[in-house]
């Protein structure tokens, strides 16, 4: 068996979370190890966040353009898929190829090592025949993967995940969505306003089932308007694939389309970790942590991995909590003041440019022996559909469930200034919900053309508890979209 090799860190995955982790460590100066299986950076830049976005400003920039019927006289559209493929393969993923950001990990002082890490015993990881052992501490960032429900004859066939979705050249005829969560309706909405005939599938009651229902009905209608087709409260139980085409068989009916997506959630794949070795239980869905993301003596995770939410944002903010906590941890392991000077590097170091673009930087100044602790009162999520459905905090069925004493504010967006203005693809709303003991908001919806920048408004409420006389008596731009949160204010009750 090979000897172990002494560093000071070891990052298993190096996804949005763990590049950023091991690239700060690395560049305040401690010796780190990032081992990456696949490309560095992770689904975000290569099959998620970025190509997905790229699409759907593609899409978005059709459905204009058939809105100037509406307001400006007359356009001629006429979709080519071409161009977004081409600017995925070019623009966001270098054909699929991470050699800009393994450089920019080495280049920062890391040591790249491209295999399947696993825990071998406390504070030791295993690639192949090589062995690590980390004197302040093991980071896992390892994700998720698409969850594939156990449904009869689906693992036969070749159905597609956002993979192959991101990487499609050629658009098919029609396509089959499994789930209308956030990724199921974004990708849908996508290539039905290309052409494809879409239809979506979804177990639930509603689409977005998570979220607001009057952001479940809205974000329906538009795809909809669209041509998706969407059947809701429908368990797929069965599927068959006979060489050209899919039919899915559920609720006593049946579904067809050229191709199948399965978007019905993620998983973590804990029995690939090694925890069995450190005495942690692999058989539970995510990984849990502390709010200093640490899993046990010496192992710290972060990113989907967590379970906290499948979200770039996050992974980024938990990544600055764990470097700051493992500097302190090595601070105090070596005792005395800092030695590496990172307690002061944090505030400044903290701006690594990642994968997904520099403006993610989660620094925050970490004065020796204080470290930042998660708090995901304020946790804001986006489906960036048209409109887009922008939320943040508890919905009101959360607050009420949790026997708080609620008050909701809403009001249509339409009949706001800016709604009225902006006419053609209005729709949206804005949806506050209240703890009236408090005084304060603990949760927002903002739907609408904007809606995940209007909803920046409605985080620093939640997340700085912002008294609402405060919030009622501050100055809203005219006629912008968030000024709308004022009439969903004055609404409450
Ligand atoms: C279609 C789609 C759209 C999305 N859109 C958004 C969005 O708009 N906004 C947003 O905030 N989030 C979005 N997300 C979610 C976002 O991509 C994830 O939250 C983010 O990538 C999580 O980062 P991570 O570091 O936890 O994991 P990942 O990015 O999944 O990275 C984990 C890495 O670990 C590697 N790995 C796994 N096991 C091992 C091992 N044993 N050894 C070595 N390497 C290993 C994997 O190869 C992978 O590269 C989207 C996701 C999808 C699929």
């Amino acid at each position: 068996m090979a000897e172990p090799e002494l560093v000071d860190v070891v990052v298993v995955g190096l996804g949005v979370g763990g590049e950023e982790v091991a690239g700060r460590l690395a560049e305040a100066g401690l010796t780190v190890v990032g081992i990456e299986r696949d490309l560095v950076g992770g689904e975000c830049p290569y099959w998620g966040c970025i190509p997905s976005k790229m699409m759907i400003r593609a899409a978005n920039a059709l459905a204009e353009a058939h809105r100037v019927n509406e307001l400006a006289g007359s356009a001629e559209v006429r979709p080519d898929w071409a161009p977004v493929a081409r600017r995925i393969r070019e623009e966001a993923t270098d054909t699929w190829d991470d050699k800009v950001a393994v450089d920019r990990f080495t280049g920062k002082g890391g040591r790249f090592v491209r295999g399947t890490g696993r825990l071998d015993g406390r504070n030791r990881v295993r690639v192949g025949e090589q062995v690590f052992e980390a004197r302040y501490g093991v980071v896992l960032g390892t994700g998720t993967r698409p969850s594939v429900p156990p449904i009869d004859g689906l693992a036969d066939n070749p159905y597609w995940t956002n993979h192959q979705a991101i990487e499609v050249e050629e658009l098919p005829e029609s396509l089959l969505v499994l789930g209308g969560g956030a990724i199921g309706l974004e990708l849908a909405q996508v290539f039905a306003r290309f052409g494809v005939r879409v239809t979506v599938v979804e177990a639930a009651d509603r689409v977005l089932a998570l979220e607001e229902p009057e952001a479940s009905e809205i974000a329906a209608t538009a795809l909809r308007a669209d041509g998706v087709e969407i059947h809701t409260g429908v368990k797929a139980e069965r599927v068959e694939h006979d060489g050209a085409s899919f039919t899915v068989h559920g609720g006593g009916r049946t579904f067809g389309g050229e191709k199948l997506l399965v978007a019905t959630g993620r998983r973590a794949h804990l029995e690939e970790l090694g925890l069995e070795t450190v005495q942690v239980d692999a058989k539970q869905r995510y990984l849990p942590v502390d709010e200093r993301m640490h899993v046990t003596e010496g192992i710290w995770a972060v990113g989907d991995l967590t379970g906290e939410g499948a979200f770039t944002h996050i992974a980024m903010y938990q990544a600055g909590i764990v470097v700051a906590d493992l500097l302190d941890h090595m601070r105090r392991t070596k005792g005395g003041p800092d030695p590496s000077g990172t307690a002061s590097v944090m505030g400044g170091a903290a701006g690594a440019v990642s994968a997904v673009g520099g403006a993610m930087s989660t620094g925050s100044t970490v004065a020796p022996g204080s470290v930042p602790v998660a708090d995901y009162r304020a946790l804001p999520r986006v489906t960036f559909t048209d409109p887009e459905v922008g939320a943040v905090g508890l919905t009101e069925r959360q607050a009420r469930d949790r026997g708080i004493n609620v008050q909701i504010g809403y009001t249509d967006l339409t009949s706001s200034t800016r709604g009225w203005i902006h006419k053609a693809g209005n729709a949206g709303f804005i949806k506050l919900v209240v703890d009236a003991d408090q005084g304060v908001l603990i949760g927002a919806t903002s739907v609408g053309p904007a809606g995940g920048e209007v909803l920046s408004a409605l985080v620093v409420a939640v997340h700085a508890a912002v008294p609402l006389s405060q919030l009622r008596h501050m100055i809203y731009a005219y006629p912008t979209f968030h000024r709308a949160i004022e009439d969903a204010l004055r609404n409450l009750r």
